[in-house]
């Protein structure tokens, strides 16, 4: 009997998706601990190795399956890993003594000797070694699961497409990972709407949802879920009127990512002949094949952050600079803006570690340019690998979580040490680097003068902008009905920023996510914006709102909107102006 049931939370990436759950397992959050009745110790360490067995049996299966469909690949040395770690004596014989002598139940004796095994494999020299502790971590998994009567599905990299990620949460650096897969959604129940979760989940094009609270431990693995990005709605176990309701929204919103694919070569000019950047957001070199594919115009916000996720060690000035390289040389001509450094509150989890120092208040904590002030060989190490790539392509160099122009002074004199450095040595790289500030904390906002007289170009970053301003954590759920970019006290920070950088003409884009809101492109562009930057999958409906838009009648009813003082007004005149 399965019971049809819905769940709300934030939708962050729109579109609907109809597949199967695929639960992501936090094995160390779930298993029950408990000591077993004495002279028990036998029958557990039996359910332990039937458990084992299981798993062995589920391997083989999976192992038959992929060769009788000639799929093997990637999946058999993955197969392989695995079937050694179960064989291995060593992994269930420490489990055991903990359930025969300390009298744990299975699922806790194992996941107590997982920490041991992942301290020990943290330990190698070798990264492939160290990387070996995510197997082990894997296979543990499957095995707790198994006491638990709850059974993965290992992924079939065919099954993936109609897959939904339902997880409790998901580090952006976990979701890197994913990146490489190809799911149809994914459902967590922590996360705000502009948390780097879901900027990923964005970038991927796939429906997402985050905030939904219970559904790590309301959904069973392999339900039939129906995702729907933009009411923040999941519906599992639909029945068959609302599935074929849903199948329908699904070919209707194919058919409208078809259609735009049009305006792929469209210059973006308004109705009134306005023209307007529109620029992507990208996380790796990964990412440009959606950016050629949306037209864009170039790279607004290339977060480098990203490929110091997921490492043990930094990444080296080689590695940064073959990173930058590949992305410059892969825009081909076209500007490409890098921002340094922007590890902060909801990015670093685990990783690498001397710099995941647990702050107080992260987010006000030292994260960004202050981490790279604090940490100088660190920012040396960057500014040399971006000054390196620049002699490779049109790049620009952008810094985040600048507080006041008394950081500019240091700012260019560590860029100037690095070019000095590079000069010294003979290497090449582009003298007239354009250097620019994102636009993010209030006191920036409010003292622009410096910046604008020091600085090349600005780019209003309105995810931590509104965090700041509003103080709204924007990775908490539990006050994301506060998170609101259009709130009257960021729309009235929004219009002086945009007057004051448009007056000095000072090139100025917006990278946070309110540029890849269609809803919000009018407002945006009565404000006085003309250079947006988006995930490339949003990209072409923003242009589709540019080409309709006129700019002369935008900018009288923006202006009025701007003196409002309710949000709940806001709303509405923003709804009234969307209709045109
Ligand atoms: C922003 O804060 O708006 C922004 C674009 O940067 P990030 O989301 O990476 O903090
Ligand atoms: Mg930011």
């Amino acid at each position: 009997m399965t019971f049809s049931f819905s769940l709300h939370g934030i939708g962050v990436s729109q579109g609907v998706a109809i597949g199967r759950a695929h639960l992501v397992s936090h094995a160390m959050l779930e298993v029950s601990h408990y000591m077993i009745e004495p002279g028990q110790e036998q029958a557990e360490i039996h359910r332990l190795e039937r458990a084992v067995q299981e798993v062995r049996y589920e391997l083989k299966v999976l192992r038959a399956e992929m060769a009788a469909e000639d799929r093997f690949g990637e999946m058999e040395a993955f197969i392989d890993v695995h079937e050694t770690l179960l064989n291995d004596e060593i992994l269930t014989d420490n489990v055991k003594t903990y359930i025969a002598e300390r009298g744990c139940n299975a699922e806790w004796a194992l996941v107590q000797q997982l920490d041991t095994w992942v301290a020990q494999f943290e330990k190698f020299e070798d990264p492939y070694l160290r990387e070996r502790k995510f197997d082990v971590m894997q296979i543990v998994e499957r095995i707790v699961k198994r006491l638990m009567g709850r059974p993965g599905a290992l992924p079939k990299s065919d099954d993936e497409a109609h897959m939904i990620l339902v997880a409790h949460d998901l580090s952006p650096a976990d979701l890197l990972q994913f990146k490489h897969h190809h799911f149809a959604a994914f459902v967590t129940d922590l996360g705000g709407a502009t948390s780097h979760t879901a900027i990923v989940a964005r970038g991927l094009g796939i429906p997402a949802l985050v905030g939904a609270r219970h559904a790590r431990q309301l959904l069973r693995d392999g339900e039939l879920v129906i995702v729907d990005g933009a009411c923040g709605t999941v519906i599992v176990n639909p029945d068959h009127a609302i599935l074929s309701e849903y199948r329908k929204l699904q070919q209707a919103q194919e058919a409208r990512q078809e259609a735009l694919k049009t305006l792929k070569r469209r210059r973006p000019r308004t109705r009134d002949g306005i023209e307007v950047s529109l620029l992507a957001n990208i996380e790796s070199s990964d990412d440009l094949d959606k950016v050629r594919a949306s037209g864009a115009q170039g790279i607004g916000l290339f977060r480098s952050e990203f490929l110091y996720l997921n490492q043990e060690t930094l990444p080296d000035e080689d590695m940064q600079f073959e990173a930058y390289r590949c992305v410059v040389e892969g825009m081909e001509g076209r500007p490409v803006t890098l921002r340094t450094l922007d590890l902060g509150s909801d990015k670093i989890r685990g990783g690498i570690n001397s710099l995941a120092r647990v702050a107080p208040n992260p987010a006000m904590g030292l994260r960004a340019i202050r981490l790279c002030f604090a940490e100088q060989p660190l920012f040396m190490t960057q500014l040399r690998a971006i000054l390196r790539a620049s002699a490779y392509g049109k790049i620009k160099m952008l810094v985040p979580m600048l507080s006041g122009g008394d950081e500019i002074r240091p700012l260019l004199a560590a860029v100037e040490e690095a070019k000095r450095r590079l000069d010294e040595e003979g290497v090449a790289f582009d003298r007239a680097l354009e250097i620019g500030a994102m636009i993010e904390v209030p006191s920036a906002a409010l003292t622009l003068g410096s910046f604008l007289k020091q600085l090349d170009f600005l780019s209003i970053g309105t995810n931590d902008l509104t965090q700041y301003l509003l103080a709204v954590d924007r990775t908490d759920e539990a006050v994301s009905h506060l998170y609101n970019p259009t709130h009257p006290a960021m729309l009235r920070l929004l219009s002086h920023i945009l007057k004051r950088a448009n007056q000095a003409e000072v090139p100025i884009s917006l990278c946070g996510e309110m540029a890849d809101d269609p809803k919000m492109t009018w407002l945006l562009l009565g404000l006085g914006l003309r250079q947006f930057s988006m995930p490339a999958a949003g990209l072409l409906a923003i242009k589709e709102r540019v080409l309709s838009a006129n700019v002369g009648v935008l900018q009288k009813a923006v202006a009025r909107i701007v003196r409002v003082e309710e949000p709940e007004k806001i709303k509405a005149l923003i709804e009234k102006l969307n209709r045109g």
